[in-house]
């Protein structure tokens, strides 16, 4: 279970990816992956990996879906080459 505190800042970061889709800046992906980041060296769950990192088989952006690609099997919503390191 996570703290609603958690929550919110999961949904902040989100929204910051979200925010760099819109006016197409790479920079604010890039905010967004450092909080993420300093939040799991701090010990706290920095969310689902796919909310953090885009996608190298479909192109999805941080913070978005996976979108289906023909040839590539999807996990739980997302390609699994998106969650591997
Ligand atoms: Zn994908």
């Amino acid at each position: 279970m996570s703290e609603p505190m958690e929550e919110r800042a999961k949904d902040a970061v989100r929204d910051v990816h979200r925010a760099a889709i819109r006016h197409q800046d790479d920079s604010l992906h890039q905010s967004a992956v450092e909080i993420s980041r300093m939040a799991g060296e701090l010990g706290h769950d920095p969310g689902p990996i796919e909310d953090w990192r885009p996608c190298p088989v479909c192109g999805a952006e941080p913070g978005a879906s996976c979108i289906r690609v023909p040839g590539h099997d999807m996990v739980d919503g997302a390609h699994p080459e998106r969650t591997t390191e």
